[in-house]
């Protein structure tokens, strides 16, 4: 479908949802109109009042029937998935069997993580209760297209809110499957979807909601928070990333390429926290790019849903012509590719490897969002912090050193919200996803991120006096 038919579409009020590797429609939602947004607000509020009334673990059993049906529908959301957004068919599946096998769990930790804390003194008990803030807009990126949602939703969900559900305009089919499957359990009007662009994100942002949990760029993330300014709207911004990976001296190459490889390529890229910068001691530099360049030249990329496909197209032309762009500006300013870097139709760039590169490209500043890892050397261990913590942003980080112990001092001092110390950055289950700087506002999972799609409030009474005598 030409882009001409996409916005023929859009003025039949059909949303149409294109895949990314064949150009072929996917299939189509209605658009939400904007001026009905006022009113799915207003309707959402009325449905948050008896929703609201409920406990959390009331609200946690009506949803944990959710988990067998998504667990039944794994293979047809991922599938869809898959389609709508490109990325390889078994990880797409991948994330749908996670959302449900870890439904249970994950509605255990946010009813305990919203359950009511006593504080006393000599003189008061005050109970902190974690209320509702009231209407939630959920505004989610095609990235990971069901588990985004998911994070979003449920913690919202549970700590009493009603939602708005307004997931990317490129996912929104595979949105619209997850939203009717939590539905199947949910009284009326507490999670509603609404598709559309940034206009109609927009438009619920300005609307009358209470709290906006957003995932996605830096930039939009930005306008977010201006627009929710004015009404003091509670905001959960998670940005994007330019997270690095430093090697040192000691680092077990073949481990570490094999991360590099893994992390900068994984999802085509489109990962917040994707590595982007690659700070590589001198001495292993030349040693470290070889086994780099021999792991990315293995890759099989093309059609998601081939078998052994571990690579497949950008989102769009736009992300493309993106990263294309930040790739030739490298390349004109002196770097050199060592890997990738040719041609390739349609919506696919090649994993691409850039050397020679340094902080006066856009490339090493501004976040790339596609398949490309750019490999710097450093000669001390003070100039790749230093490196590394040239950035306005902070999300993820690794670090990758046999002495584990100087390696985690090294990452103690790269500013990211979360870094991995011969790992990736995600954290033991039970931590929160969060980001330094530029990088986040507000943060969401673990308990402490639960926590801020609630209301505290303090209920105190004098306490009782006991007698002695
Ligand atoms: P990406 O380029 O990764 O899609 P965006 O930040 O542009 O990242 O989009 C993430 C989500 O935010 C999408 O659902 C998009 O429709 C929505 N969005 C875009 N612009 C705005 C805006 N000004 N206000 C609210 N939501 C927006």
């Amino acid at each position: 479908m030409s882009e001409q038919d996409v916005r023929q579409s859009r003025r039949d009020q059909q949303l149409v949802s294109i895949d990314p590797a064949t150009g072929e429609a996917v299939g189509s939602v209605p658009l939400t109109p904007l001026d009905a947004i006022p009113r799915l607000v207003f309707e959402a509020r009325n449905a948050q009042r008896g929703w609201g009334a409920l406990s959390h673990a009331q609200r946690a059993d009506i949803l944990r029937p959710a988990a067998a049906r998504l667990k039944a529908e794994a293979k047809r959301l991922g599938a869809l998935a898959s389609r709508e957004m490109g990325k390889p068919l078994p990880e797409a599946i991948g994330e749908a069997n996670y959302c449900a096998d870890g439904l249970a769990s994950e509605l255990d930790e946010i009813v305990s993580a919203l359950a009511d804390i006593v504080r006393e003194d000599g003189r008061l008990t005050s109970i902190l209760r974690h209320a509702p803030l009231g209407v939630c807009a959920a505004i989610t990126p095609w990235n990971f297209p069901i588990l985004m949602p998911h994070q979003s939703v449920l913690p919202a969900l549970l700590a009493g809110n009603s939602v708005l559900l307004k997931p990317s305009e490129e996912t929104s089919l595979v949105a619209c499957e997850y939203a009717r499957i939590l539905n199947e359990f949910l009284p009326a009007g507490v999670l509603t979807p609404v598709f559309g662009d940034g206009a109609q994100g927009r438009a619920l942002v300005l609307a009358d909601v209470n709290l906006i949990v957003f995932t996605g760029s830096r930039e939009t993330g930005k306008k977010i928070l201006a627009d929710a300014g004015p009404g003091l709207k509670r905001v959960i911004l998670e940005l994007g990333g330019k997270d690095p990976l430093v090697v040192l001296d000691d680092a077990d190459l073949d481990q570490a390429a094999a991360f590099a490889v893994r992390n900068s390529f994984r999802n085509a890229g489109q990962v917040c926290v994707s590595t982007e910068r690659i700070y590589v001691d001198a001495h292993i530099h030349d040693e470290f790019l070889r086994r780099m360049i021999e792991r990315t030249a293995g890759l099989k990329q093309g059609d998601p849903a081939e078998p052994g496909v571990g690579v497949g197209p950008m989102v769009n032309a736009r992300q493309k012509a993106k990263v294309l762009a930040q790739i030739d500006g490298a390349v004109r300013a002196g770097a050199r590719v060592a890997a990738g870097g040719e041609p390739r139709a349609g919506n696919f760039v090649a994993p691409t490897i850039l050397v020679d590169v340094d902080h006066s490209m856009e490339i090493m500043r501004e976040e790339t969002f596609g398949p490309v890892a750019c490999v710097q050397s450093f000669r001390t261990v003070d100039e790749a912090v230093r490196l590394a913590n040239d950035t306005p942003f902070g999300l993820g980080a690794a670090v990758f050193g046999s002495d584990a112990a100087r390696a985690a001092e090294v990452a103690a001092r790269i500013e990211a919200g979360m870094v991995g110390v011969n790992g990736g950055c995600g954290g033991a289950n039970g931590s929160p996803w969060v980001g330094m700087k530029e990088s986040g506002y507000g943060f969401h999972s673990g308990p402490e991120g639960h926590r801020q799609f609630a209301q505290v409030r303090v209920i105190s009474r004098p306490r009782a006096v006991t007698s002695d005598a």
